[in-house]
């Protein structure tokens, strides 16, 4: 599937490539969006910069911004 981000306007793919396109967010308007909430929120907009997991488990976005790092972590026991 072709995606186009609704807001910027940049397109990626997903498996193959589509005529049909569907919208969505890039990865950088997910990420300046959260981090944009974060702030509204009062909280630091740490949103997709932790390279370790992040200890603020209170955090909304906390699942989604550390699933990259708990991913690999997974990987790295498995091996
Ligand atoms: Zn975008």
């Amino acid at each position: 599937m072709t995606y186009v981000c609704i807001k910027c306007g940049a397109t990626w793919i997903v498996g193959d490539p589509t005529d049909d396109k569907s919208g969505g967010l890039c990865d950088q308007c997910i990420t300046l969006y959260v981090r944009e909430r974060q702030k509204n929120q009062g909280s630091d907009d740490c949103f997709n910069r932790a390279v370790e997991n992040c200890s603020n488990s209170e955090c909304n976005y906390w699942e989604c911004c550390n699933r990259e790092v708990i991913k690999c972590d997974e990987e790295r026991r498995e091996a």
